[in-house]
């Protein structure tokens, strides 16, 4: 019975997590689109699937939530109590593919940027975005 309980609050977790990580990405995307960017979105014949891609600017802009992909040092980044060891091996396999990932499309030829979600939180998000722009340009 308890675990039958602690399944559905984990899932219940992981569901809020996941749709917190969408949105993140709408966010950049937006903004970009605002400011005239144009660009394609999650193109699967390109290593690691990329969020969003400026092809213009042979740039790959990933958008990262901290959990998931594993923001070293960040607040957002804290490893559940229970099924430590599961959670800790499954986000360093995102990790890993993450890293091989940018190193084949640098490879390619692809400069490869990664926005983390806690970059685009309403205290820093304007910052954050402006910074891209510029390094865009
Ligand atoms: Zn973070």
């Amino acid at each position: 019975m308890a675990d039958v309980h602690s399944k559905k609050i984990r899932s219940y977790n992981m569901s809020r997590i996941k749709n917190k990580d969408t949105s993140p990405e709408i966010l950049v995307r937006k903004f970009l689109f605002a400011k005239g960017f144009r660009y394609r979105l999650n193109v699967k014949d390109l290593p690691g699937t990329p969020d969003i891609v400026l092809k213009k600017y042979k740039t790959i802009i990933f958008v990262n939530g901290c959990f998931w992909h594993g923001h070293k040092g960040c607040k957002y980044f804290v490893l559940p109590k229970t099924r430590t060891e599961w959670w800790l091996q499954k986000i360093k396999d995102t990790q890993k593919r993450d890293k091989k990932a940018e190193i084949e499309l640098n490879v390619l030829g692809w400069r490869v940027i990664t926005i983390w979600s806690c970059e685009l939180k309403p205290k820093k998000v304007e910052q954050r975005l402006n910074s891209l722009i510029n390094s865009l340009l």
